[in-house]
């Protein structure tokens, strides 16, 4: 998920893998490292942290002579951050270096059958069998292996691959994972992204899905899976680093936005075979789980916020009490907490303070503790019993969009996974779920397509002072988090409200034009916050609703209408979040904020 270069040509490779390296620092990593051949061999220097840590080591790549190499920095997802678990990983024999980005998603399967073949595993992480693949298969011809090794293997790869066999050449493939190509008279590129090549280079190849490319000293050479040649045109970047680094998108947030459906596809598919719930090195058992007689879920923010829907699919689906409280609060409360409880912990960074605090009193007490965690290795992930990570990649942006989104794919396979396990519901009504939820990422994509809409509507409202979120059961938890993306970006004073309360108090500062955003997805509570949306209105409030396709109905009486794609209940969320994550990412630009930064906010909380 993080960054890959690779380097062939005139100059010494470790200097320009290291220069490229530090172009993609800005996607975040946990570690680093570069393979480059000299001739005799191989040589690997690896290390977790910093970048300037791997430059040290090696006095700016001046330490090691070479004029072919790959290097990668690292985004765990399998294994911690380790100086053994960077990449590249070599193969047994040293032979052939690797560096991945993506996920292998049966990698298990794949390692058990190299292991009983006799080779030996250094690493945790799933990319090493990679390396071992490609030399168990190598009879002599590189195409060959790769198209062997790659039928093989599920998940998503960008791959980069020297070899000792193959002095003169890089060989990278892609697939639901970016690479690209950069070509110059002093020798030819791979990297992850453009910004890591744009000072020796601004002529590039995009690769797609499923090509494999051939980088020699003079030149490139791309091949479909079939051998057959692929002809492509040369790009010739003209934008500048700094839009380059965030795609061509203004922001990160927006990059990040953006990069959603791919963020759940990630979170849902490894976790899904053969249409069962997986949750590997999950240690829970059936019976554990039904012993359990009450959930907490904690969290701090917009983890809160996901804590909100995952309390609600939780009930629904396990019919297990549930309890959502902030960490912060949970921690001083004296909680009601046994060896029969399971605390679910969750956090994007996994070093959210009064979370790590919160959970570690949990288990003081004698909880059972799970995390949803997006950063491998963290404290939570580390002090929790089972974790479960959301695969968002890292989340650059201080306002969490796709992370938030992974959360919820999170809850619902947790969710499906303790109804599986407890056989609490009946087969066909668990693979309908289990379907329908494979589905979301292409629906969450419908939605983005349509983001002008949004665009349009924030143009008419930027300057507001004060917006208000209705919603019922999840659509009231969607709100939460809608109102905090506004607030927290645009500075605008907004607050959500469970529309059956918004009578018992707030209704009175409803005036003339105040905005409310009405969430109305669940079809069992429709009518109900209709009655509430034509309270507002009553009031003078202008309102935007946002509902299901089949619900034509809204648009008669709100001023505006936003549709999202039909789903089953449950899974609403994950849709009706997008235009509200959208509004707030655009009322803010209009207002001309710094959105990647938010006033006083930083990216994880550390402190109580
Ligand atoms: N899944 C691989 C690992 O955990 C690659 C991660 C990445 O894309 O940086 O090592």
């Amino acid at each position: 998920m993080c960054g890959i270069v690779g380097y062939i040509g005139n100059e010494q490779a470790a200097p320009v893998l290291l220069d490229g390296l530090a172009r993609l620092e800005y996607r975040g990593y946990d570690s680093a490292g570069v393979a480059v051949y000299d001739g005799k061999e191989i040589e690997v220097v690896k290390s977790k942290g910093k970048l300037a840590v791997l430059s040290d080591m090696i006095h700016g790549g001046k330490d090691i002579k070479g004029t072919v190499g790959i290097g990668h920095t690292r985004w765990a997802t399998h294994g911690a951050p380790s100086d053994t678990n960077a990449h590249p990983h070599l193969s047994q024999s040293g032979r052939f270096a690797v560096v991945h980005n993506g996920i292998i998603e049966n990698y298990l399967e794949l390692k058990q059958r190299l292991m009983s073949k006799g080779i030996e595993f250094l690493s945790e992480t799933d990319t090493e069998v990679i390396a071992h693949m490609v030399e168990y298969y190598y009879k002599g011809d590189i195409f060959d292996t790769m198209v062997k090794v790659l039928n093989r293997v599920e998940g998503s790869y960008a791959l980069g691959v020297i070899s000792v066999d193959n002095p003169d050449e890089i060989v990278a493939v892609r697939k639901d994972s970016p690479l690209i190509v950069g070509t110059s008279e002093n020798g030819n590129f791979i990297a992850s992204d453009v910004p890591a090549i744009l000072n020796k280079t601004r002529d590039v190849y995009y690769l797609e899905e499923k090509e494999i490319v051939f980088l020699r000293r003079d030149g490139v050479e791309i091949y479909n899976f079939d051998r057959e040649p692929v002809k492509k045109d040369l790009t010739h970047i003209d934008w500048d680093a700094d839009a380059a680094e965030k795609g061509g998108y203004e922001h990160f947030m927006i990059k990040e936005i953006m990069e959603q459906p791919k963020a759940i596809a990630n979170t849902v598919e490894s976790r899904i075979k053969n249409g069962r719930i997986v949750l590997d090195n999950i240690t829970l058992t059936a019976e554990q789980i039904k012993s359990f007689d009450k959930i907490y879920i904690i969290a701090c923010g917009s983890a809160y916020h996901a804590g909100m829907v995952g309390k609600y699919v939780l009930e629904q689906l396990t019919r297990k009490p549930v309890e959502i409280d902030l960490a912060s609060e949970f921690r001083y409360r004296s909680p009601i907490v046994t060896d029969k409880t399971l605390v679910i912990a969750v956090s994007q960074s996994g070093e959210t303070a009064d979370t790590l605090a919160a959970m570690n009193e949990a288990k003081r007490l004698g909880a059972r503790t799970l995390s949803i965690v997006n950063v491998v290795g963290s404290a939570i992930a580390k002090q929790s019993d089972d974790v479960i990570y959301t695969l968002a990649g890292p989340e650059i942006a201080v306002a969490t969009t796709k992370a938030y989104s992974c959360q919820l794919a999170v809850f619902y396979l947790l969710a499906l996974y303790i109804a599986q396990e407890t056989k609490i519901i009946d087969c066909d009504k668990l693979n309908d779920m289990i379907n329908e939820l494979l589905l979301i990422p292409e629906k969450v994509q419908s939605i983005l397509d349509k983001k002008e809409d949004i665009q349009y509507f924030a143009s008419r409202h930027f300057a507001d002072k004060d917006i208000f979120f209705i919603g019922r059961n999840l659509d009231y938890a969607v709100c939460l988090e809608g109102s905090l993306k506004l607030k927290e970006i645009s500075y605008i004073h907004s607050e959500a409200y469970a529309a059956g309360e918004l009578k018992h108090g707030t209704i009175s500062l409803i005036e003339d034009g105040t905005l409310v955003v009405a969430v109305a997805t669940i079809d069992r509570l429709f009518e109900k916050t209709m009655s509430n949306v034509v309270e507002v209105i009553t009031r003078g409030a202008t309102v935007l609703g946002v509902t299901k396709e089949t619900k034509t109905i809204m648009a008669d009486t709100c001023n505006f209408i936003f549709y999202v794609p039909e789903s089953i209940d449950i899974f609403m969320p994950s849709l009706s979040v997008i235009p509200l994550q959208l509004f707030g990412y655009y009322v803010a630009s209009m207002k001309g904020c710094d959105i990647d930064k938010k006033r006083n906010l930083a990216k994880s909380v550390t402190v109580e």
